[in-house]
């Protein structure tokens, strides 16, 4: 048998992180080595301890846990500017990340980029790990060969620190390589309210809706003369992301570049 992937997640009270941590601990070709959490005292011991079979070392200082325990991979499931500088952490140490933290800027990700080439080891940071949610970003990026009209609605818990999200922002990215550029809604249009008409992204439109209730949602809305196309995604709960984690751990083993973005590995 195959020696298991080890493995350490940073951010393994949150509410991704809790679902990491029990995937990890339920895989069996996969170890989990460590956690990286900002505290370490008895209610963050006994809150691991409730998650995880066997007892995990909790770090605060993400470089002791690399150093001790020499992990594969790093899954990231944190805050953005925690989960840049973790990333670039791992991949200085030669640990391979895996990150769903969404909310890096493009100057970021190029940056991460130029440092996994330089340490040839994969690197995946996937604004989001459910199937589904890619497949809605694939369907959309296809309609929008045939309709240049389109307007992302994306509805996110109200705890969320990033808008648009990182899924809208890649929506609109893999849209713009399909769709004609251009303006949209009545050359004259005023905004009454600031911001009603949401952010412009090369002439489209993207609405960030927050509020308790929700998880993750999105919809592409496509109009043309007397017809309109919604696709649309729903995460109803954070295990749906799952199967998109595994397989990014699976595949970051095999890379020696970055990847940003699940449809890219997905056959
Ligand atoms: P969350 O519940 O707020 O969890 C974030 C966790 O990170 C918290 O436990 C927080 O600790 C911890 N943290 C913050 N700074 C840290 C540090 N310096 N070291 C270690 N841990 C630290 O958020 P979430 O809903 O799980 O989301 C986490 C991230 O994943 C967000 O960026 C979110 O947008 C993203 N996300 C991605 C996907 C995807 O499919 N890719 C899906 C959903 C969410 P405290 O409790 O002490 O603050």
């Amino acid at each position: 048998m195959k020696n298991p992937i080890k493995i350490v997640i940073a951010g393994p009270r949150g509410r991704m992180g809790r679902e990491a941590v029990k995937l990890v601990d339920h895989t069996a070709e996969f170890q989990l080595v460590g956690v990286v959490d900002r505290k370490q005292d008895d209610q963050v011991l006994s809150e691991i301890a409730s998650l995880v079979r066997d007892s995990v070392h909790i770090y605060t200082n993400m470089e002791e846990c690399f150093q001790k325990e020499n992990p594969d991979v790093l899954i990231d499931l944190t805050t953005p500017e925690t989960g840049y500088i973790h990333t670039k952490t791992a991949l200085t140490y030669g640990v391979r990340p895996v990150v769903g933290t969404t909310g890096f800027t493009k100057e970021q990700l190029e940056e991460l980029k130029g440092l996994a080439e330089e340490k040839e080891i994969g690197c995946i940071i996937a604004p989001n790990f459910a199937i589904g949610a890619i497949l809605m970003m694939k369907f959309s990026q296809q309609a929008a060969k045939y309709f240049a009209n389109v307007e992302i609605i994306e509805m996110h818990h109200d705890q969320k620190l990033d808008a648009p999200s990182g899924t809208a922002v890649k929506t609109a990215e893999m849209i713009a390589e399909n769709r004609r550029k251009q303006s949209q809604g009545h050359p004259d249009e005023k905004e009454i309210i600031q911001g009603a008409r949401g952010a412009d992204y090369d002439g489209m439109h993207i609405h960030s809706v927050r509020l308790p209730g929700l998880v993750a949602h999105q919809q592409v809305l496509f109009g043309s003369e007397g017809q309109t196309l919604t696709i649309r995604h729903d995460s109803y709960n954070r295990a749906s992301f799952m199967s998109g984690v595994k397989l990014s751990v699976e595949t970051v083993m095999s890379l020696s570049t970055l990847v940003y973005g699940l449809e890219h590995i997905l056959e």
